[in-house]
């Protein structure tokens, strides 16, 4: 059987890098049909937008897609094709494992955890008001002077509804995953009502997983620090959406950074793969940019389609070539203008032939 899943190449060194994954994906031996679809600055012209409905549609009858970075554009009617992408398709959880592979530059050697960040509110939600609008005013005034009167405010929704499901998709995560412990991790002690409610909510999910996967809480100044002292503690993190979006950050640094760090966008019956950099246009059509973290995240998609073998022997195949060193773009030197650094399809080949 094949699988059918929507591949979008994207833009800038997208298309290189799916390229590279693509033809690892296929080495594993797992059968894909691929639906391609173009999203994008490079179609804009074509299409009039970057993100034709097509491209959606796709997604949501294959119910699995694997995309490549891209750019936002400036002066359309998008914050980000990205974003609406996980807007459209309801893809709530963000999830980022960050590992540490031996053979990666990094301060930190004892690092595998997985951050879980809800994707659809908290201070991204959009609700925001300009300095000076109607709406900013009525709610300057019905704050009673604790606003101040030149601002604008940006609103923070924190829901039941959002904050169940991404805490139980972290404790299935975890238990799926053979992971011990969940972290959940905010600031109630100052914003008691928003991100209260968000710890409210994971003590209650955090007792139907008693016996079987830990639960603590840990505030989010506190976690930075502890992230940075003796991250080796920590497991599974589920955060609310601008938290989450700042630790997955600093926990990807941690292991090593962009060239290495996968993530995917996962909703009740969709998902969609992609690592955590952008489109780095600067290196467009140089075959110069590292594949690994799309490789890797179509590895998390292996993981995700029930096919674990395939996923195991990828990763083992990402892992011997990152130990070995040899078959690794610039970024992955200890010197960025090393000239034995290869380019973004000799690292595909390696891994190809690792895979056997
Ligand atoms: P970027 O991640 O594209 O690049 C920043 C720098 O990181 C690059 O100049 C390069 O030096 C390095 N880098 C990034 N990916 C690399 C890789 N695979 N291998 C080696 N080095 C790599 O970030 P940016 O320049 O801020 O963003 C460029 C565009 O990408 C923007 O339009 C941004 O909105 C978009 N973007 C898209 C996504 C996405 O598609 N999910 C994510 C982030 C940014």
């Amino acid at each position: 059987m094949a699988y059918r899943v929507t591949l979008i190449p994207g833009d800038g060194t997208g298309p290189e890098l799916m390229d590279a994954t693509k033809r690892v994906l296929e080495a594993t031996g797992i059968n894909f049909e691929w639906d391609i679809q173009d999203a994008g600055m490079d179609i804009m012209q074509k299409y009039g937008t970057p993100l034709p409905d097509a491209v959606l549609d796709s997604i949501r009858k294959n119910k699995v897609a694997i995309k490549g970075p891209i750019t936002t554009p400036i002066g359309t009617g998008f914050r980000s094709v990205n974003v609406a992408i996980r807007q459209a398709l309801g893809l709530y959880a963000c999830l980022r494992p960050c590992k540490y592979y031996p053979g990666v530059r990094t301060r930190y050697m004892n690092v595998n955890l997985v951050v879980v960040r809800e994707n659809t509110e908290d201070l991204y939600a959009g609700v925001e008001f300009d300095l000076g609008s109607v709406e900013a005013n009525q709610i300057i005034a019905m704050a009673k002077s604790k606003i101040r009167s030149d601002s604008a405010i940006s609103i923070k929704p924190i829901s039941i509804t959002g904050t169940k499901q991404i805490v139980k998709f972290a404790f299935d995560y975890a238990v799926v995953n053979k992971r011990k412990k969940v972290t959940a991790v905010c600031k109630a002690n100052i914003m008691k009502f928003t991100d209260g409610l968000f710890y409210k909510i994971a003590r209650e999910i955090a007792k139907e997983y008693e016996g079987k996967i830990a639960y603590e809480e840990v505030l989010v100044d506190n976690m930075c620090m502890q992230l940075v002292q003796k991250p080796e503690l920590y497991d599974v993190l589920v955060l609310p959406n601008l938290y989450g979006d700042i630790i997955s950050d600093l926990c990807a640094g941690l292991v090593g950074g962009l060239g290495v760090a996968p993530g995917a966008n996962i909703g009740t019956d969709t998902a969609v793969f992609e690592a955590i950099h952008g489109s780095a246009p600067k290196y467009t059509g140089m075959n110069k940019v590292n594949p690994i973290a799309l490789i890797l995240s179509g590895m998390l998609m292996l993981r995700y389609l029930g096919e674990k073998d395939a996923g195991d022997k990828l990763e083992n195949a990402v892992a011997r070539v990152i130990a070995e060193g040899k078959s690794v773009t610039y970024d992955m030197k200890p010197d960025r203008n090393d000239p034995t650094a290869v380019g973004t399809s000799q690292v595909a080949d390696a891994i190809i032939s690792k895979l056997g």
